[in-house]
């Protein structure tokens, strides 16, 4: 009995009861204040520096075990945090500023990114509907912007209709010289929601029929025919159509698709009535995302709504 506490006098007075923290297997360290070290460490794991890194991925935790070490002999709390947290990897946290659910530009506070987007809409950027925010996280920073760069970067200017049509050739007709019947029956190229008419619209006349529908909506020949043009109409007798199919069904009549995102034919090529000649865009002079559909008759745009849409 009493050697039994002159040994365990013996033993406090040339040991400590420690911890020996080892990580994959081998000892790190010791520690003395066991509980406070893994709350130092779990903290940095599930919130990172409380900064830029969001949270750590640590592939190995440390593992405790109780031990005695020699009073002589040091603790290294600091050394074992900074080994334990330099194997894992840190996630970033920051914000994507996406336009049409691209990411365009990156900030790294929620409230930057809002801001970006509230002075775009008090801008009447074009984009202003497009725009959303992405939170992100990623083991890598990328590249952040101060708000009024990203501004700028993703500022778009509404275009508004020009007079480009009146330069085609082509004129608004009186409804009573256009025939009744164009000798074939027209079918709807796309369904969608009809944005402009033709006619008169503000100081300039609209030579087709405008159907807003999505980017990528598959656009039909109205008719069968030979395509006349297909691709970029600027320079080629079709500027400010965009990208644009041209279908000839007879000798009179012509049926024009603008502003496509894609073409799916090409010039010279006999097309179907309902085949896939190109997808829905915003091309050329255009505000938005729709089907010019124009309807030339004997060299004349004539109303597409006496024959079809309507
Ligand atoms: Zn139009």
């Amino acid at each position: 009995m009493v050697a039994t506490l002159i040994i365990s006098g013996i033993i406090k007075l040339t040991f400590k009861q420690t911890y020996s923290v080892s990580l994959n297997g081998e000892i790190i360290g010791y520690t003395n204040d066991k509980i406070n070290l893994q709350k130092r460490i779990n903290t940095y794991i599930s919130s990172g520096n409380g900064s830029d890194i969001a949270f750590v991925e640590v592939k190995d935790l440390p593992q405790y075990t109780a031990c005695l070490l020699k009073n002589n002999e040091e603790t290294n709390d600091d050394e074992i945090f900074e080994k334990v947290t330099s194997t894992g990897t840190p996630y970033f946290k920051y914000y994507a500023i996406t336009d049409e659910n691209t990411e365009k530009v990156y900030v790294q506070t929620f409230e930057n990114a809002e801001e970006v987007i509230n002075q775009l809409k008090n801008k009447d950027s074009a984009n202003a509907k497009d725009l959303g925010i992405v939170e992100k996280y990623e083991t890598a920073k990328a590249e952040f912007k101060e708000v009024s760069a990203c501004v700028d970067e993703l500022y778009e200017k509404k275009i508004v209709y020009t007079s480009v049509y009146r330069d085609i050739g082509t004129q608004i007709v009186n409804e009573a010289s256009v025939p009744t019947d164009l000798g074939v029956t027209l079918i709807r190229p796309i369904s969608g929601v009809i944005t402009s008419r033709y006619g008169l619209r503000w100081r300039d006349n609209h030579k087709g029929l405008d159907i807003a529908a999505p980017k990528g909506t598959a656009i039909k020949a109205a008719a069968a025919g030979t395509v006349i043009f297909a691709g970029n109409g600027a320079g080629n007798g079709y500027s400010g159509y965009g990208n644009v199919v041209v279908v000839r069904s007879t000798s009179s009549l012509v049926i024009l698709y603008g502003h496509c995102s894609e073409v799916n034919c090409k010039t010279g090529q006999q097309v179907a009535q309902g085949q896939i000649i190109a997808k829905v865009g915003s091309t050329g002079i255009s505000t938005g995302n729709h089907l010019h559909f124009e309807i030339r008759y004997n060299g004349t745009a004539i109303n597409p709504q006496r024959y079809v849409y309507n």
